[in-house]
């Protein structure tokens, strides 16, 4: 039996990779390679270099490794650019892993760990953030997440896959092999470190929200952890679980501008700023109740201190 991962070759997928292949899984990748990188990959992986859309090529592999699970990280991340282009959001996010979806439900595929986001709530109405309050989203972003968990919903009633979908605040850090490296790089944490690192000025967007210091508030959680809880996951399905969707945070928040002064302490450089108006698509404030995670996961993140998870992704670019 393998595990199929769509966009392993991407930042949170290539770390999911590792874990997998620690634990003595046997693993195969999905990539277009239109944002993941190959050599996040080690080179004895088998990569399928194709859309997930691609139902042939998807039929394919489930059938020469004996897929029993996917993992499905393909796909777009930027809200930002979801709101500026939105069909291209739809078309790859929707459209494509609909296909996906479709196409292990024909072969049989039962376990389904899916990528979603917090975003899918929108703009909060009650804090910390629990899985049953309302999905709103305020981003084509959001909306594509929230219309692939329904569609796994719908999906679970009428065949025997199950899914959970995991629904990931503001996944950050660094790995000893895995590094977040967007092209272009939209990410608070790393756009921090580079303005560290160069010198140049960093944007601060949006300074008028109702929060303490008027910047946009996330929970940051460590890459490891989050990759942890999939693989906890994909045990659960493995026992017959029912189709859930559970928040992967770590339960307190942080300002733009702390993250910024955590960073300055952890590089011990002073980083300049900009401030700008808010990013269309950016609630004031996502916080997640995390408990469901560890009640029905058995998940504990080991790495909660903001400054930890800054250190291990600036430890990273230190590198010679
Ligand atoms: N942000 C910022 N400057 C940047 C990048 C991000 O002020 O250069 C803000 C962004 O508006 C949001 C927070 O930092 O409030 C986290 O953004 P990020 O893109 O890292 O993650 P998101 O929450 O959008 O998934």
């Amino acid at each position: 039996m393998s595990v199929l991962v769509t966009g392993g070759a991407g930042f949170i997928g290539s770390v999911v990779v590792d874990q997998l292949r620690v634990r003595g899984e046997r693993v195969v990748v999905l990539d277009d390679l239109s944002r993941g990188h190959r050599d996040q990959l080690d080179a004895d992986v088998p990569l399928y270099q194709a859309p997930v859309g691609d139902a042939a090529t998807v039929r394919r592999i489930i059938d020469e490794h004996s897929v029993d699970t996917c993992i499905h990280f393909a796909g777009l991340i930027a809200v930002g650019e979801s709101v500026k282009n939105p069909g291209l959001y739809w078309r790859r996010n929707v459209g494509e892993s609909i296909i996906l979806f479709e196409t292990l439900a024909d072969a049989d595929v039962e376990n389904v760990v899916f990528s979603s986001s917090a975003a899918v709530y929108g703009d909060p109405i009650e804090l910390p953030i629990r899985e049953d309050h309302p999905r709103k989203p305020t981003s084509p972003y959001g909306n594509t997440k929230m219309v692939m968990e329904l569609v796994l919903e719908d999906l679970s009633a009428a065949s025997p896959l199950r899914a959970v979908s995991l629904r990931y605040f503001n996944a950050a850090g660094a790995t000893d092999r895995r590094r977040e490296r967007h092209d272009p790089e939209t990410h608070l944490i790393p756009l921090a470190l580079r303005a560290a690192a160069n010198g140049t000025p960093m944007k601060i967007f949006g300074t008028d929200y109702p929060t303490p210091d008027g910047t946009a508030i996330r929970d940051y959680i460590h890459v490891s952890d989050l990759g942890a809880a999939h693989l906890l996951a994909i045990e659960y399905l493995r026992c017959g679980e029912p189709t859930t969707a559970v928040n992967l945070g770590v339960g307190h928040g942080a300002s733009v501008r702390e993250v910024i002064a955590t960073a300055e302490s952890v590089t011990g450089i002073q980083i300049n700023v900009e401030e700008m108006p808010r990013r269309a698509g950016d609630p004031a404030e996502l916080v997640a109740a995390a408990d469901t995670a560890r009640m029905v996961l058995g998940w504990t993140p080991e790495i909660t201190a903001l400054a930890d998870i800054i250190a291990s992704a600036w430890h990273w670019e230190q590198r010679p």
